[in-house]
């Protein structure tokens, strides 16, 4: 795996952002300020551009800068920082347990510069389930396309188990329990964003 991996996965991850746009809105109009459909698509839109423009670096280092410029909210930082992170743990040429080790990385920061658990309904809930099942199964000595795949559905469940709860952390924390019953918006777009990483995965 290389370079045109991530570039591939930050492009479908930007069309499954722009597909997903008017339901991120309305979760994060839910319990949010509904800013988190428009705030990642246009974070994502300026990552195409910025990897058209062919600069050097690797893409997700390229693509983490760009959204933590670009993007306000609490997401466009987070999700900048965890991609960031993600392109400086990754060689040029990497082995799929490298990847593996790299996603971790990528929570590892989100969990450093966002202080929150998992649990509190945020984007965690849905990343950090899904760092564990790529772990396990690169561990199982799964292909490509079944570990990609088993974090897509980490992601997606963990994102899923986020409705019961209550907010602990971010804007929807002002709620208290009033913020149970909805899917919390960061933990759908991190699933949406490793769906993406699956969909690469499954024709690599
Ligand atoms: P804002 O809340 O500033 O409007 P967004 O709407 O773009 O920003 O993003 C909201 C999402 O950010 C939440 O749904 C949650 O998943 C995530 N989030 C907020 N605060 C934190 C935090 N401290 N740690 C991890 N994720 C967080
Ligand atoms: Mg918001």
């Amino acid at each position: 795996m290389d370079a045109a991996f991530c570039t591939a996965w930050l492009e479908e991850a930007a069309a499954a952002v722009a597909d997903g746009r008017e339901r991120l809105t309305a979760l994060d109009s839910a319990i949010g300020d509904g800013d988190h459909g428009a705030n990642l698509d246009r974070g994502f839109s300026e990552v195409r551009q910025a990897l058209a423009a062919g600069g050097a670096g690797q893409p997700l280092t390229v693509a983490g800068v760009t959204l933590i410029r670009k993007v306000g909210g609490a997401s466009g930082p987070l999700f900048g920082s965890a991609l960031r992170a993600m392109g400086k743990a990754l060689p040029a040429e990497f082995t799929l347990a490298d990847f593996a080790t790299a996603f971790q990385a990528g929570v590892d920061e989100v969990v450093r510069l966002g202080k929150a658990e998992e649990g509190d309904k945020t984007m965690l809930d849905a990343l950090g389930p899904a760092a564990r099942a790529l772990a396990l199964a690169v561990r199982e000595g799964a292909g490509a396309r079944e570990a990609l795949e088993r974090a897509a559905r980490a992601a997606r469940e963990g994102a899923a188990a986020t409705v019961p709860m209550v907010a602990r952390k971010g804007r929807a924390s002002y709620l208290g329990e009033r913020s149970a019953g909805h899917e919390d918006p960061g933990a759908a777009s991190s699933a949406m964003i490793v769906d993406a990483l699956a969909a690469v995965g499954a024709r690599w």
